[in-house]
């Protein structure tokens, strides 16, 4: 992540323009202006990107860098060759002072190029800027988890909390107690680490097919919003790749919500407690002596956004940390409460 710093500096080529300026044999163009450097248009496109903040820009101004990145490289060559060739000592030392402008100005260029590159990287949410280990996943499951960071804006936030490590897992494990096979779950996430681990991407091909009811007779009633009526968000995917990217999403609320203890988050987390509490309890008609524990149930009048939020205060929040990214407006319209708590938790960690 750019620091404000950093930012700051970005498109601010005022000083060594300047110093440029001071060698009477760089290279002008017909109008008299240093233009064949290429630090003019890298000062510009650097401006660009600061202003819009978009990827494609900063990957514009990094390109722009580089080249005269390399326009400065080829002059302080060509300034050192002179320099040996020189007859006087005055010219020789007018060299060589024009070649230290312009090895420095290369690695201004190249330093400035390397933060527009990692920014738009960020932006990409790409797991090598982002410095997330995933090694062993496959092409198609870390095109997914970056797609899933970018629709979440977890790529900031990640760079400031990172997880420690991003695993794939199959359909099916034996079991080490019983030695049965058990399906496994979409997505995984373990706190103290910090890591966690998704399904394999072809999966989710079975897993989606499955919770469209492709799979067996029943045709499929086929939900598009969030509610009690649906498993889960990552249920409501309109295909595979989709349904891996909203797990990744949902293990990534995880994240948001556990990864902090600072005191804001506490408090916030004990609203979680309370809204969880609120919104679901054990239905007291459901207690009998053949079911002591009773069935969890939604507070009649109350909304929740899958029934997978039932489980615990903790997948309630990634629910609707999820349907806030995906269905931010039924969320918003059943639910502001949550919508709004979300935000605030979002907010305090640097995501909105
Ligand atoms: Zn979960």
């Amino acid at each position: 992540m750019l620091s404000e710093e950093q930012l700051e500096e970005l498109g601010d080529f005022e000083d060594f323009l300047e110093f440029l300026a001071f060698d009477p044999d760089q290279p002008r163009d017909e109008r008299g202006r240093f233009a064949s450097s290429g630090s003019r248009e890298a000062a510009s496109a650097s401006g660009k990107a600061k202003r819009t903040g978009k990827g494609e820009h900063h990957d514009a101004a990094a390109a722009a860098h580089r080249k005269a990145e390399e326009f400065h490289a080829r002059e302080a060559d060509r300034r050192g060759a002179l320099a040996a060739k020189a007859r006087s000592k005055k010219d020789r030392e007018r060299h060589l002072a024009a070649r230290e402008k312009h090895l420095d100005a290369g690695s201004h260029h190249h330093e400035q190029a390397k933060v527009h590159e990692e920014h738009a990287g960020i932006l990409r949410g790409s797991l090598d800027t982002l410095k997330i280990p995933h090694e062993g996943i496959s092409p198609e499951t870390k095109a997914n988890a970056e797609k899933a960071i970018v629709k979440g804006g977890y790529a900031k936030f990640l760079k400031h909390a990172p997880i420690s490590e991003l695993a794939e897992h199959s359909g099916a494990e034996i079991d080490s107690f019983s030695g049965n096979l058990v399906q496994t779950a979409n997505g995984l996430y373990w706190r103290g680490g910090e890591g966690l681990s998704i399904l394999k991407s072809e999966d989710f091909e079975t897993r989606f097919a499955r919770s469209k009811g492709l799979l067996g007779k029943k045709k499929a009633a086929r939900a598009t919003e969030p509610g009690e009526h649906v498993w889960s968000i990552s249920s409501l995917a309109s295909s595979p790749e989709e349904m891996q990217q909203r797990t990744m999403v949902h293990e990534l609320g995880h994240h948001v919500h556990l990864s902090s203890s600072s005191p804001l988050q506490k408090k916030l987390d004990n609203e979680i407690k309370k809204g969880f509490r609120e919104r679901v309890h054990i239905d007291p008609s459901s207690i009998t002596d053949k079911d002591p524990d009773g069935r969890v149930e939604t507070v009649p009048g109350k909304w929740i956004p899958s029934r997978y939020s039932r489980k615990n205060y903790k997948e309630w929040f990634t629910e609707c940390h999820a349907a806030y990214v995906y269905h931010p407006e039924t969320l918003k319209a059943r639910d502001p409460q949550a919508f709004d708590l979300i935000r605030r938790v979002r907010k305090h960690r640097g995501m909105e």
